[in-house]
């Protein structure tokens, strides 16, 4: 696990929304309550788990911070 590169990641990308933004098509679902572990997006369809829907659209930003 990529634990020392991904860190470093989190450090430099801003957080907020990742939780609410579809890591597949972009759409921003919106403010959730934190007790909602998944969520189904409404335009494209892909059911995600909160947690890792969030990780993966950190990572898509720190690739784009690194460019
Ligand atoms: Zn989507």
């Amino acid at each position: 696990y990529k634990c020392d590169w991904y860190s470093k990641q989190l450090i430099t990308v801003n957080p907020n929304y990742t939780s609410q933004i579809c890591s597949t098509c972009g759409y921003h679902s919106g403010k959730k309550p934190l007790e909602i572990r998944e969520w189904t997006c409404p335009k494209c369809g892909t059911h995600h788990d909160r947690d890792i829907n969030a990780a993966v659209n950190i990572l898509h930003r720190g690739l784009k911070a690194v460019g």
